[in-house]
């Protein structure tokens, strides 16, 4: 007994692009053929109408907990430095109220963006406290009808010299938090943070998703070494890096180099584009570095890649609609991306790929999947990126989350 068809559904199979009707029963995709809704049928139809049905959007790199804070800080320099100072100055600020409060915001744009999967980032520390976590936890809990949201803590402002922190971090993955994070960059021991890092990872048995290489040289990186500790703990498949824009400043040989250590090791890449392109370039004054790192010659490599929103409306990136095919579309336009392969691959690390990061174990048109599915106005993947598509509805497990209309002329 099926509980809702989708009717005319155009999807990616694995022999290319095709057309059929979708039956969802018990929130997953029952079956799949070409007609499943006869005339009389009592079961609900929803119509596709020959429109590109994608399953639901991954984000696997947002702050929710920080997002809509301008009105609280001042930005002058938009660099990194600023971006932390200012936030951790609004942060005194922030109750579990309040993050509840800006991170629905954020939230629901997701949402009505075609996202049903998300990994947010969440700062722990004794600033804070685990007041963010809660607000966070909040939204994990009434949003769960649309979206499932995964809680990665982290130490945004320092690790290893920032005594109480290890104790936060040890209690939110007690209370649930599912990933451990890291910013080894904005702390005073760098490795001292990776190595801590991974011995929490261990002793909870989460996976690592990192801020790593963010600056606008190549001096200090350390993917290299994340690659190492990553082969040392067994942990290959289960460590993420974000950012890593000091690759992009890399010559193609030691790219090369890099990009078969990180898929030799089993660690993928979260590419950032609105925030690299912010914080970075900032030092010089002409032929300034775009910061971002191009994601095709690491695919090539067998490097997993996704594309992700990160920052919406703080110091770290003052834009943001929360859109998942926007970011996917600025990173094609920043890193060349043209053509039905490279954009295919913009839709992939906004979906099969960012699935496959944040080790989702069912996720795709397929039986068996769980029914998070969104109509684009559009009619194939590269098309979609391309023109910038829009989500016309969503399911999550079956059930209908949101729902937009067509743009309609209206002609005197
Ligand atoms: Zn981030």
């Amino acid at each position: 007994m099926l509980d809702l068809i989708v009717r005319g559904a155009r999807f990616r199979a694995a022999d290319g692009l095709r057309t059929a009707d979708i039956g969802i029963a018990a929130g997953r995709i029952a079956t799949i053929a070409t007609s499943l809704a006869p005339s009389g049928t009592q079961v609900p139809v929803l119509e596709a109408g020959g429109g590109l049905v994608v399953p639901g959007f991954v984000e696997t790199h947002v702050h929710l907990d920080k997002t809509c804070i301008l009105d609280r800080v001042a930005i002058r320099e938009g660099t990194l430095d600023e971006a932390i100072r200012e936030t951790a100055q609004a942060k005194r600020g922030f109750t579990a109220e309040d993050v509840f409060a800006r991170g629905r915001r954020t939230l629901e744009k997701s949402i009505s963006h075609g996202v049903t999967r998300m990994r947010t980032h969440v700062e722990v520390d004794p600033g804070i406290g685990l007041q963010g976590f809660a607000g966070v936890q909040r939204l994990a809990r009434d949003y769960a009808w649309a979206i499932d949201l995964q809680l990665c803590v982290f130490p945004q402002e320092g690790l290893i010299n920032n005594p109480g922190t290890h104790a936060l971090l040890v209690q939110a993955l007690r209370d649930g938090a599912g990933v451990i994070g890291a910013a080894p960059y904005a702390d005073s021991d760098p490795r001292g943070q990776i190595d801590r890092i991974f011995e929490i990872a261990r002793e909870f048995d989460v996976d690592i998703d990192m801020h790593l290489d963010l600056a606008e040289t190549t001096d200090g990186m350390q993917a290299e070494y994340v690659c190492h500790r990553t082969e040392e703990f067994g942990w290959g498949g289960r460590v993420t890096i974000g950012h890593v824009t000091q690759a992009s400043l890399l010559a193609p040989d030691e790219f090369a180099s890099l990009a078969t250590r990180l898929a030799g090791a089993g660690v993928g890449v979260t590419i950032l584009p609105a925030t690299d392109l912010y914080l970075m370039g900032r030092a010089p004054t002409r032929a300034k570095p775009r910061g971002v790192v191009p994601a095709a010659p690491l695919l090539a490599h067998g490097v997993n890649c996704t594309i992700s929103t990160n920052n919406v409306l703080n110091p770290f990136t003052p834009y943001g609609d929360a859109s998942p095919i926007r970011m996917a579309n600025l990173y094609a336009n920043v890193c060349h991306a043209a053509g039905d392969a490279a954009l295919g691959d913009c839709m992939a690390m906004i979906t099969d790929r960012a699935a496959r990061q944040l080790r989702v174990a069912v996720y795709g048109i397929t039986e068996g999947a769980p029914a998070d599915l969104i109509l684009l106005d559009a009619t194939d993947p590269a098309g979609a990126i391309a023109e910038l598509a829009q989500p016309l509805w969503g399911l999550k497990a079956g059930h209908m989350t949101f729902r937009r209309e067509r743009a309609v002329l209206l002609p005197p």
